[in-house]
């Protein structure tokens, strides 16, 4: 593939990386989507092209474990507007697997529930921005994950891409975009038109999310 390099390969002989290419590649980008916004829409789409994925499922965590987030939005509403935002691409697809499970979303366990899912014939690819993957010595039973899924970094504006990743590199056109800044600008009064899908931005007005409670 052009453009695309890997880093390290763990547990990875020849013939394991020839198996693979044989099988259906499909993506998985898991986030809290609080809200999910254009960032994450062309991570998944330029990763799915260029991975020729089958599709790609959209995972809202149930509750983060790497964030003491006091204005997360239910995950009911972080699913549906996850829903609304990818109903116009039919390799888009919502799980939400990590909700009806509860408790915090350990990766580990929705990578061995997909696995089970979907069997030996599919390869899954974990989407994942610089940011997270700087972080990812901090997951739980990282050193696992590589045997379940193989993953693709993209860059992130503000975030170094660089080595000491076990991921394919695969540069996107930098979106500097977080929903961070998107439930700042709301608490301001400021607009997020362009930033998000209309119906999520429409999904928001309707459901009062992310506003400051006041007293
Ligand atoms: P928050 O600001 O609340 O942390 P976020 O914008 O980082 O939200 P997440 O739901 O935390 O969004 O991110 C889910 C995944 O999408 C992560 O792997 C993250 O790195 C990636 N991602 C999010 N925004 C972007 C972006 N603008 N460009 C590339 N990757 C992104
Ligand atoms: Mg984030």
């Amino acid at each position: 593939m052009t453009n695309l390099k890997k880093s390290k390969i763990q547990n990875s002989s020849q013939s394991k990386i020839e198996n693979r290419k044989s099988k259906i590649p499909i993506g998985i980008l898991g986030g809290t989507f609080n809200p999910i916004h254009y960032g994450h829409l062309l991570a998944a789409e330029e990763a799915r092209q260029r991975f020729n994925l089958q599709e790609v499922i959209f995972v809202p965590c149930a509750r983060p474990p790497h964030k003491n987030q006091p204005d997360i939005a239910g995950p009911e509403d972080r699913y549906k507007m996850t829903c609304l935002a990818i109903s116009s691409n039919k390799y888009f697809k919502a799980s939400d697997i990590e909700i009806k499970r509860g408790g915090p979303s350990y990766s580990e366990d929705t990578l061995r529930e997909f696995k089970k899912i979907y069997g030996e014939d599919v390869q899954l690819y974990f989407i994942i921005g610089a940011d997270a993957i700087a972080e990812l010595d901090t997951w739980k039973n990282v050193e696992k994950l590589p045997q379940l899924c193989q993953f693709i970094a993209v860059n992130r504006p503000g975030y170094n891409l660089k080595s000491g990743d076990f991921a394919y590199i695969l540069e996107i056109p930098g979106v500097d975009i977080s929903s961070t800044a998107i439930r700042q600008r709301i608490k301001q009064g400021k607009s997020i038109k362009y930033l998000v899908p209309e119906e999520v931005e429409k999904y928001i007005y309707k459901h009062r999310l992310y506003k400051l409670v006041e007293g």
